[in-house]
């Protein structure tokens, strides 16, 4: 099987991305432009308390690059896309749900539920989560 299909950019989705950059609430909270309660960072990810959280535990864990979605992550991503979720582990430990169990979710575009057009994943827990979501 060959690498999943990468959504190719056309000019208004880059200069919306171009646009979203310096706009950007997560690029800001990276930029410590505005405050976060951080609890982890390294050279590629941020981890930070969601100012409106939807359990005991919801972190959010943020790649420091700009990518608007999940459907706008390439290759060179790769990597990253993987330590957002050994970052949200690690926390989900930290928090002492890893064994009550916790959820990670990314949420993508209108019908996915995204708000902030910065690839995050929530890290919730210290609850049952309840299937199928809402
Ligand atoms: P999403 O709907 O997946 O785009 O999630 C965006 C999340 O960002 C929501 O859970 C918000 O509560 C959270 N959020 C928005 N602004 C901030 C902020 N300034 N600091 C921390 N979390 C935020
Ligand atoms: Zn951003």
């Amino acid at each position: 099987m060959g690498p999943p299909p990468r959504n190719q950019p056309n000019d208004r989705e880059t200069s919306r991305e171009v646009t979203s950059v310096t706009d950007c609430l997560f690029c800001k909270i990276v930029k410590k432009e505005i405050p976060a309660n951080f609890l982890y960072e390294d050279e590629d990810v941020v981890a930070f308390e969601d100012r409106n959280p939807q359990a005991p535990v919801h972190v959010l864990v943020v790649p420091k690059k700009h990518v608007a979605s999940l459907n706008d992550l390439g290759p060179e991503e790769d990597a990253v896309a993987g330590k957002l979720l050994r970052v949200a582990a690690a926390i989900a430990r930290e928090r002492g749900v890893d064994e009550s169990g916790w959820r990670a979710v990314v949420n993508v575009n209108r019908d996915g539920g995204q708000l902030v057009f910065h690839v995050h994943l929530h890290c919730l827990g210290g609850r049952p989560m309840f299937w199928p979501p809402g």
